[in-house]
């Protein structure tokens, strides 16, 4: 007998083998029983869920003359020809390779025709977001009128990314993520029906790692069965197959962010995003494996506690050698607000590599957590000043530390002229937002803007020593209010008046943009009785 893969073996026949989509499973068999098929469906759901062998039991049972429990019968006139391959009714295409506009307008001209067997002919269209737009509105066609013998079935792992008009047209089914210990039981069946010895350890791991794929876990068995043939497979063996691949990247970011090395931490991201890994899986390994580096960093007799190989432990209390507890809070907390703000991330991706950026880049960090690390930063840094014979002035040696660039947080994008033209708008914000003290300098002065990037605070005559007072903290203000980092630049009001005369001259042209302007020359050349004319 040919050897047959295990994921091909067990692939469910019918609705009754189908793992962890029982929602599913129920409105489609009652659909079938009661008669009432759709013309269109979107499948999504990450890989291995069971989108596309649901697609094929349903497709087969759609033209069953006797369905048994909304499946085919498989013995009917209709369920032979599929078996035997002369009725060709389920026609299935995998866009990823088939995705131009010619492979729809194929399929266009085919559905037609009436199918030669049974009532039904189904079209499988697996990774229909990879459909060019040309496609998709070839597909659209057919989809707003399809003929009646026709159903459709899209399947997809990424919704986002098709078109809301091919959307409203399917009824939407969201496959979820086989529960672990749901794949568990299923795969403890499938080896006591294949006779093969599995520490229930070791399946508990793969159905973990398969994190929600039934077709996952079963090549991970798959491959764990033929590396240790006819012996015990242990949780050791398995985490040395796969988890030791899997868990050295987890390894290798923490290294990464312990060097502060982002460039390698952004390969990383790039290297799981590749590999198609979920990036909440690996977000919450990394929370995991943070969690067990501090365990390794406080605890002793840590096998107890964790339930690794003997060899992942000793790498485990390596790594946590490396690294402070304070260090390891700080992953724990973004790691884990990184895990929660993907359950509805759109782009799970980006956040990441922000989440890397941030602790592989400790100025970025402004958390409190990180003040432990900078400061620790700081003390290691001047220890070494000190060696370098600079014990006689600490404190300078402070300053010189304090002042370096390392340490300060992140640096705010500089404003560009446009900013600055908004920004003058929001100059009763700004006042508000003043001190009382420095409110009450400011108070009469007005906000100006004459086409370039500084933002001046044009004041009355006989203020200059107040204002540079209060400068540092309106500075402050403005650009927290700006969210940018903004020139500032007090400007006495007759010296104002005299650069918009020399940069608009006398007579503004009448502009939507010049209007607010305007009105500042208006209000400042009226303080210090200047007269300048401006057409409204
Ligand atoms: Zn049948």
């Amino acid at each position: 007998m040919s050897y047959l893969a295990l994921y091909r073996k067990y692939r469910p026949r019918v609705f009754d083998d189908v793992v962890g989509q029982e929602h599913i499973v129920r409105t489609l068999t009652n659909q079938i029983n009661t008669n009432r098929v759709a013309h269109a469906y979107l499948f999504c759901g990450s890989r291995g869920t069971g989108k596309t062998s649901i697609a094929k039991i349903f497709a087969r049972a759609v033209n069953c003359e006797h369905p048994v429990n909304g499946s085919a019968c498989g013995v009917c006139d209709a369920c032979q020809k599929v078996q035997d391959g002369s009725g060709i009714n389920i026609i299935e295409m995998d866009a990823a390779s088939h995705n131009g506009v010619d492979n729809i307008r194929e399929i266009n001209e085919e559905v037609k025709y009436t199918p030669a067997v049974g009532k039904y002919k189904i079209y499988i269209i697996d990774e229909v977001h990879m459909l060019s737009t040309g496609a998709f509105n070839a597909l659209l066609k057919t989809l707003e009128e399809p003929p009646a013998h026709v159903i459709f079935i899209l399947a997809t792992t990424d919704p986002q990314k098709i078109p809301v008009t091919i959307l409203s047209r399917c009824q939407r089914f969201d496959f979820k993520r086989i529960a672990a210990k749901e794949i568990q039981d299923r795969l403890n069946i499938y080896m006591k029906e294949e006779n093969i010895d599995i520490e229930d350890k070791a399946l508990a791991y793969i159905a973990k790692l398969a994190d929600g794929g039934m077709r996952d876990a079963l090549s991970i068995l798959e491959q764990s069965i033929s590396f240790y043939f006819d012996e015990t497979i242990t949780l050791d063996k398995v985490l040395y197959l796969v988890g030791a691949v899997d868990s050295s990247i987890l390894f290798d970011m923490i290294y990464a962010i312990i060097a502060q090395d982002t460039k390698k931490a952004l390969e990383l991201c790039e290297a799981v995003n590749a590999m198609g890994r979920s990036i909440r899986q690996f977000a919450s390994d990394l929370l995991e494996h943070s969690r067990n580096l501090l365990i390794a960093k406080t605890t002793n007799g840590m096998a107890s506690v964790l339930d690794y190989s003997s060899e992942y432990i000793k790498a485990l209390q390596k790594q946590a050698e490396a690294i402070s507890v304070n260090e390891l809070m700080r992953y724990i907390k973004h790691f884990g607000q990184l895990e929660y703000e993907l359950r509805n991330a759109i782009s799970p991706r980006i956040l990441l590599e922000v989440a890397m950026l941030k602790l592989s880049e400790i100025q970025m960090d402004t958390s409190a957590e990180s003040m432990m690390t900078k400061i620790q930063f700081l003390e290691q840094k001047l220890d070494k000043l000190a060696e370098e014979g600079l014990k006689a002035a600490p404190i300078m040696a402070v300053a010189s530390v304090v002042s370096s660039k390392e340490v300060i947080p992140a640096r705010l994008p500089k404003a560009i002229p446009e900013d600055v033209r908004q920004l003058i708008k929001k100059w009763p914000e700004i006042k508000l937002k003043l001190g009382r003290a420095a409110w009450s300098i400011f108070e009469t002065a007005e906000a100006g803007f004459v086409e370039d990037d500084i933002f001046y605070v044009v004041y009355k005559e006989g203020m200059d020593a107040p204002v540079s007072a209060h400068l540092e903290e309106l500075k402050k203000v403005i650009n927290e209010v700006a969210g940018k980092e903004v020139k500032v630049k007090p400007i006495e009001a007759d010296d104002y008046a005299t650069k918009c005369i020399e940069v608009y001259g006398s007579n503004p042209k009448q502009t939507e943009d010049i209007k607010d302007i305007s009105s500042v020359i208006k209000n400042v050349a009226a303080k210090i009785n200047f007269n300048i004319e401006i057409k409204n």
